[in-house]
């Protein structure tokens, strides 16, 4: 592991740069010292921007370049890098020539809906699993991925959900598929989907097949399909020259799935691809879900060296020692190597697809890891949220805002799927008063980083809602110390609504009136002493100590207020009912006189909820 690279000596400057390089994580103090603005002028600047930040926070990104801007200073940013970062370039110089030997190709299979996808996979799964002959009963085991076997090798099918997943994936860094194949069914044609998936295959600069679908329909048209093909940039069927290999099949009737095979394995021996067997496990989460009875489990996708049931494992924010390995048919398996799918047990958060793993051997190497990884957590913690624009017209639109409250809240779930819809859904809420912003969400239980940033959020409403989720022990206590609300569900209808009462609880309460009672000023005492106090009878309801009154003189309200005091003979009460007498003195208003009517009412204040 190389050292961390020394943070730079930070020296106060007497004249302010007009250029800087500024590293993060910086605090708030060393900030002042390397832009030679003082410390309380900065926090004012922040304030002014909504934002209260002690001297030793760190001050995220945007509201460094903002500071830097509103001081004509020139700034380059330049994150820290991590560990992990560190990890996988050491990973890669880490990789002996010597040691590689083949991997078996992995390949996504992308198509319109109803071309034939789940049944060619099924049909290939059926017969070509490598051990299919021994399996009676079938495979029922569904994990997204798995492996087929050709001529005695291997070849990995993902199984992906749509192009959209594949292309996200791939936006996480996770390139893993070595070849795409298309599924286009023969009696249909390209259709929309067809060219979408062509073009994020493209993108992704994977090599395309296609596997032409149902050709035993009495309207399949292949040349019609050839011809499609033909017209779309890249695809170019070899029967017409070009290099797109289209292989036809039928998977109901089983034909055509050898030469499928045959020509996937064919093409992956010219990419050779080349994997070490011996070093310690890489490779990608292609899925990650809790279970009811298992826990978490996730389906990795070994890119890499060689799992083995014990190893220790870092994706993500997520760590986890293999308790249990499963391959694609659900039987367990101590050990996979390159190339292969398998499940595994063991994770103490729930990763995302799309997060690359290592297998740490190194004991040291973990613990730095690990604790890195708690430092970065505890930093988003304690850091507070970049809510601030990143250009002028941004912040004085802000200012503009400040009447919309807003409802901060962090969404735990139990399974992305989940995460997606409620994220969508609580976006949704809200009217042109208050409106709601997910500040952070994630797979896995509320934990105590959740608990610290809402806490760093706590001058706006910030609430913890979670789904399907727990809040550990201590995430609880901590909550519970820092006044933090948390709130858990299982039923996504019941969330929203708890949701909206929150939200309804930051509007202004409705206001509303009612009187309960009218007073006579029958006899105005004057005293040098204590001002005018009125002679009242109560003609009916009550008059009471705190409530409020409107003053009329023929039928015209002059004064509005509150009491200064109600008394009956020499005593001070809180209340006086109907047809009794008593003496009242208004608050700041003198110009009373016989004759002088008051009605009394009292200010409702009725929590408003959000339609
Ligand atoms: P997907 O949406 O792409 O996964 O498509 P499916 O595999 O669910 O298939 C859609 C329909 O096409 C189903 O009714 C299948 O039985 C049918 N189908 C799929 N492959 C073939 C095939 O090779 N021949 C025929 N005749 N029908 C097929």
């Amino acid at each position: 592991m190389t050292k961390k690279r020394p943070k730079r000596a930070i020296t106060a400057n007497v004249v302010r740069p007009d250029k800087v390089e500024i590293e993060l994580p910086i605090s708030l103090k060393d900030l002042s010292a390397l832009l030679a603005i003082r410390v309380p002028e900065i926090m004012s600047f922040f304030m002014k921007q909504g934002m209260m930040l002690n001297q030793n926070q760190p001050v995220p990104k945007e509201s460094v370049e903002l500071l830097c801007l509103h001081y004509h200073i020139e700034c380059t940013i330049v994150d820290e890098e991590d560990l992990e970062q560190e990890l996988v370039a050491q990973w890669e110089a880490d990789e002996d020539e010597a040691n590689l030997v083949w991997r078996q190709p992995i390949v996504a299979v992308l198509g319109h809906v109803d071309h034939g996808k789940t049944t060619l996979l099924d049909t290939i799964r059926k017969t070509k699993s490598p051990v299919a002959a021994q399996e009676a009963g079938g495979i029922t085991q569904h994990i997204g991925a798995y492996v087929a076997e050709h001529n005695g090798k291997g070849i990995t099918f993902i199984d992906t959900p749509g192009h959209e997943a594949f292309t996200e994936m791939r936006a996480r860094g996770a390139n893993v598929t070595d070849i795409v194949l298309l599924v286009i069914a023969a009696d249909d044609g390209v259709m929309p989907q067809t060219k979408e998936a062509i073009q994020h295959a493209q993108a992704a600069g994977a090599h395309i097949m296609v596997a032409m679908t149902k050709i035993d329909k009495p309207n399949a048209n292949k040349d019609r399909l050839f011809q499609q093909l033909a017209q779309i940039e890249g695809m170019l069927p070899q029967e017409f020259g070009g290099e797109t290999e289209v292989v036809p099949v039928s998977a109901v009737k089983g034909q055509g799935i050898d030469e499928l095979l045959e020509t996937i394995t064919t093409y992956a021996e010219l990419l050779d691809l080349k994997a070490n067997p011996e070093r310690a496990a890489s490779g990608t989460v292609l899925e990650a879900k809790k279970t009811e009875g298992r826990g978490i489990v996730v389906t990795a996708l070994l890119q890499d060296g060689s799992l083995k049931k014990g190893d220790n494992i870092i994706a993500g924010r997520a760590w986890c020692r293999v308790r249990m390995m499963f391959n694609d048919r659900g039987k367990p398996v101590q050990v996979a190597g390159p190339g292969v799918p398998v499940e595994v047990l063991g994770f103490d958060e729930i990763p995302e697809a799309g997060d690359r793993f290592y297998s740490i051997q190194d004991e040291a190497e973990l613990k730095d890891l690990l604790a890195d990884r708690e430092r970065r957590a505890r930093e988003k913690a304690g850091a507070v949220e970049p809510h601030i624009p990143t250009d002028y017209a941004g912040v004085i639109k802000q200012l503009a805002d400040k009447q919309v409250k807003e409802v901060r809240v962090i969404i735990k779930a139990d399974t992305q799927g989940s995460l997606q819809v409620l994220k969508a859904e609580v976006n949704k809420l809200g009217n042109n008063e208050v409106r709601c912003r997910v500040i952070r969400d994630g797979v896995g239980a509320i934990t105590t980083a959740d608990v610290n940033l809402a806490f760093a959020e706590r001058t706006g409403s910030c609430v913890i809602m979670g789904f399907g989720v727990i809040a550990e022990t201590k995430s609880r206590a901590l909550a519970k110390e820092r006044g933090i609300d948390i709130r858990t569900h299982s039923v996504i209808y019941d969330l929203l609504n708890d949701m909206k009462d929150v939200m309804g609880g930051a509007l202004e309460p409705e206001e509303r009136e009612n009187v309960i009672g009218m007073v006579e000023i029958r006899k105005v005492f004057r005293s040098s002493k204590l001002g005018n106090i009125g002679g009242c009878f109560v003609e009916h309801g009550v008059v009471r100590r705190n409530a409020n009154v409107r003053l009329s003189r023929d039928g015209i309200v002059l004064w509005q207020g509150e009491l200064a005091s109600l008394r009956r003979f020499k005593d001070d009460v809180r209340e006086v009912r109907e047809n009794f007498e008593c003496g009242i003195k208004l608050a700041g208003y003198d110009d009373i006189k016989d004759g002088d009517r008051l009605e009394v009412f009292e200010i409702e204040r009725i929590k408003r909820t959000l339609e």
